[in-house]
């Protein structure tokens, strides 16, 4: 026979209220305290026949308060002992109020409904849900009934903890990464042409990226502040932030730059005028908005962030701070305010065929054990053909801001080869869709949702 009150009941409740999202912050002692005092009054005098409960005013309330108390001890001790509270407190009501059968009965069946509903929430959130206000009907048709006021509190009792609980035990699942409609993105963010920061061209492309958000069912908000380039030039800066399951304190974070550079400074022609950027931009864009496609939020027990980076690439070699503008306005003002993730991957040209990602130093140093998950993940994956073991760097770049502001540990996928070097289309002309593979796409779209599935509750 089975246990009439699993034992995880008991650490659900507890659970709760240990949770964050106990509003008021109760802790299960400011209940059993004073009502294990008015149950012990209540108890005494049942049994002296003292009747100090039959008081005209007081009657009502103090019973109901010693059985409430009563409540919240079944609830304390369900998992080990819950049968024999049921028992006891079942023969004590029925030796008061001659009801034995009956009230047995039914806190047995309440039992099993609790318990069924208690696994339940603990797999399912949306069941919990259900589940509280069906809990809630049911105390208050026990209520209406007479049959017990303990069986009524109980149930309110516990809908209130079914509506307001966050099950911890979910597992993450993402619909399949789409290598295809990622590519399909950058080629969309290409034909916006380039996408210099404080452009027109800028502004439509950062609208796109909104949208396509937003129908992903992302809270999208908008960090804005405004910066001087190397060219003393004033740009306003906007950092867009596509957030799921906002509410939620454990925080992951994706992110990618996408600007556009305003030169192509590494090619031969045409130097000073600006790129299209279909790797050097477009992939991050393009790998962080199907990422927004695939999320199941509802099954994630973390929020996650993805971030678009403004004005990365209006550097010029020899000041790393005149890159990554955009990331540092945000790391000296985030927003939300006392912005916080546990970990976070950056994506800067990671679209190209035959990318094999190495070790980026910076990276190394403040994030190896994530290093070592993605790896590891590429493996589970089949994606290893597109992870080396390679070490270079460090790189300045956008997570660099972020892990040194604000202590967030950051890996950055960005590819450099063993020799040192960006690949030969960077802050080029040649730049463009010819270059992106949507098979590397795929690989890393699937190794990151690895990871992201595998996060450790
Ligand atoms: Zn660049």
């Amino acid at each position: 026979m089975e246990p009439f009150v699993s034992p995880e009941l008991s650490v659900y409740v507890e659970d709760y209220l240990l949770s964050h999202r106990n509003p008021w912050n109760l802790k299960l002692h400011h209940f059993a305290v004073p009502t294990f005092l008015v149950s012990g009054l209540a108890l005494l005098s049942f049994i002296t026949l003292a009747d100090p409960l039959h008081h005209p005013v007081f009657k009502i309330d103090v019973a109901l308060i010693a059985e409430m108390g009563l409540g919240v001890f079944w609830f304390r001790l369900a998992g080990k002992f819950g049968l024999l509270a049921l028992l006891f407190y079942g023969f004590l009501s029925g030796w008061v109020r001659l009801l034995p059968l009956q009230i047995i009965l039914s806190l047995t069946v309440l039992a099993y409904v609790l318990q069924v509903i208690g696994h339940a929430a603990i797999e399912r959130r949306q069941v919990s849900r259900v589940g509280g206000i069906a809990c809630l009907s049911f105390g208050a048709l026990f209520h209406f009934l007479r049959s017990t006021k303990i069986i009524a509190l109980s149930c309110t009792f516990f809908a209130l903890l079914q509506t307001g609980c966050t099950p911890k035990k979910l597992q993450p699942e993402f619909s399949p990464f789409q290598g295809q409609r990622a590519y399909q993105d950058v080629e969309t963010y290409t034909q916006f042409g380039p996408k210099v920061s404080g452009t027109d061209n800028h502004k439509k492309v950062a609208d796109w990226i909104v949208t396509s958000l937003k129908s992903s069912g992302a809270t999208v908000i908008e960090h804005t502040a405004s910066a001087t380039t190397f060219t003393q030039k004033k740009i306003p800066i906007r950092n867009l932030i596509a957030q799921f399951n906002p509410d939620h304190k454990k925080r992951i974070l994706l992110s990618a730059h996408y600007d556009s550079r305003d030169i192509a400074d590494e090619d031969k022609k045409r130097k000073n005028e600006p790129i299209l950027a279909a790797n050097d931009g477009g992939s991050g864009v393009g790998m962080l908005l199907e990422f927004a496609r695939s999320v199941q939020p509802q099954t994630l027990p973390y929020g996650l962030d993805l971030i678009f980076w403004d004005a990365e690439d209006l550097g010029r070699p020899g000041d790393p701070y005149s890159y990554c503008l955009g990331s540092q306005a945000f790391a000296k003002n985030p927003k939300p305010a006392g912005y916080k993730a546990a970990w976070g991957i950056n994506f800067d040209m990671v679209g190209r065929k035959g990318t094999v990602f190495g070790i980026e130093k910076f990276s190394e140093a403040y994030a190896p054990d994530l290093i070592k998950r993605i790896w590891d993940a590429a493996k589970a994956v089949g994606a290893n053909s597109i992870f080396g073991s390679h070490r270079f760097g460090p790189v300045v770049d956008d997570p660099v801001f972020i892990t040194k502001g604000l202590g967030i540990p950051m890996v950055n996928l960005i590819a450099m080869g063993p020799d040192g070097k960006f690949p030969p289309e960077w802050h080029t002309h040649d730049d463009t869709m010819k270059v992106i593979s949507k098979d590397v796409l795929q690989a890393l779209g699937d190794t990151v949702l690895h990871v992201l599935k595998n996060e450790p509750n």
